[in-house]
């Protein structure tokens, strides 16, 4: 039997109407912005988050370190949270690609909230490192998919906005958020300055992130994009996918955020182990003895694979590649491997 792969939703696979739609995609060059299937994604994208215009990007990585790139000034602080993705996995991009420095703060569920943002910008000085940028990431992957709902966004971004500071988004789940508040994804992101939206994560496509923003600021991020080395050619081939995700792919996430429900629920009550119920489609155990990786090879030698994140956390990330009897499946399984 095929293992039950629960290490992360990248894991999923284009659909067959991704495919379909990839092998019939009008193309273009995209260096001469004559790709009509790519511009009638970077418009839709835009559109769906409220923004002026959006930028295909090749990762979700370099939309983040894009974003970072364009708003921050060597020297300059990225205020943000201790564990969020542009700490812990883009190899401190933001220093090698633009010198910022990064601030972090210790939250609670991975939100930075307003009263966080306000508590660490010191008054300015002369001699004093100024804060540029605030990233906030919603979903938060490493709390475990937590969602930061409207009223702590808009706190969060009227503050930096009232500080002085710009904003982005890391919005690599930011439609789980949508599909978990029952709201659009545009009410999340209102009046920040550029948000990243995932393609290849929960939404199935092969490749892809967008950065949305001001016409003014996404013309910086193609230049910024084209010095990272990710000009796009006949990229229309990937847009196609994008575009059936972006038109039908979104509500079913709601069936991810169910099963990873059954996952916690399983987890629950465990010896030694702390589990919160999952808010979206990412469970996570923090195990206090310390043996997250034995825990991940006992679950994997019996078909469920998952990931030790560290020593104590443990991490299964629900997606459309795995069906309801899976994770029923995994969900006995773990109960069995913790007990
Ligand atoms: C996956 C992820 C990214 C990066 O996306 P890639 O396409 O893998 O580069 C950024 N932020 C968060 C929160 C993520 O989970």
């Amino acid at each position: 039997m095929n293992a039950i792969d629960l290490r992360s939703d990248t894991m999923t696979r284009p659909t067959p109407a991704m495919r379909a739609a990839m092998a019939a995609a009008e193309v273009g060059d995209d260096y001469y912005k004559e790709d009509p299937t790519l511009n009638r994604l970077q418009e839709r994208a835009a559109e769906l988050l409220g923004f002026e215009a959006a930028l295909f990007v090749p990762s979700g990585t370099m939309g983040n370190e894009i974003a970072i790139a364009i708003q921050v000034a060597p020297g300059e602080l990225v205020l943000t949270d201790e564990r969020s993705h542009v700490i812990e996995y883009e190899l401190a991009g933001m220093a090698a690609h633009a010198g910022a420095i990064p601030s972090v703060v210790r939250t609670e569920d991975g939100k930075l909230t307003a009263d966080a943002i306000r508590g660490a910008v010191k008054p300015a000085a002369f001699n004093r490192p100024r804060v540029a940028l605030v990233v906030l990431e919603n979903t938060h992957n490493l709390a475990g998919g937590t969602v930061s709902d409207v009223a702590e966004m808009q706190a969060a971004i009227t503050a930096a906005h009232e500080l002085g500071l710009r904003v982005h988004v890391d919005g690599a789940r930011l439609w789980n958020a949508a599909v978990a508040l029952g709201v659009e994804p545009r009410a999340l992101v209102a009046g920040a300055d550029t948000v990243m939206v995932t393609l290849s994560k929960g939404l199935c496509c092969p490749v892809g992130s967008l950065l949305a923003g001001s016409a003014e600021l996404v013309a910086r991020a193609r230049r910024q994009r084209q010095l990272f080395g990710g000009g796009m050619r006949q990229a229309g081939i990937l847009a196609a996918a994008g575009l059936v995700a972006l038109d039908s792919m979104i509500p079913r996430l709601a069936e991810d955020h169910a099963h990873a429900r059954l996952l916690t629920d399983a987890m629950t009550g465990a010896r030694g182990a702390r589990v919160a119920p999952a808010r979206t489609n990412i469970a996570v155990a923090t195990l206090e003895a310390g043996n997250a990786p034995e825990i991940a090879a006992a679950l994997k030698a019996r078909g469920v694979l998952g990931t030790a994140m560290d020593r104590v956390t443990l991490r299964l990330v629900t997606h459309h590649d795995v069906s309801r009897a899976d994770c029923l499946r995994a969900a006995a399984i773990l109960g069995e491997v913790l007990a």
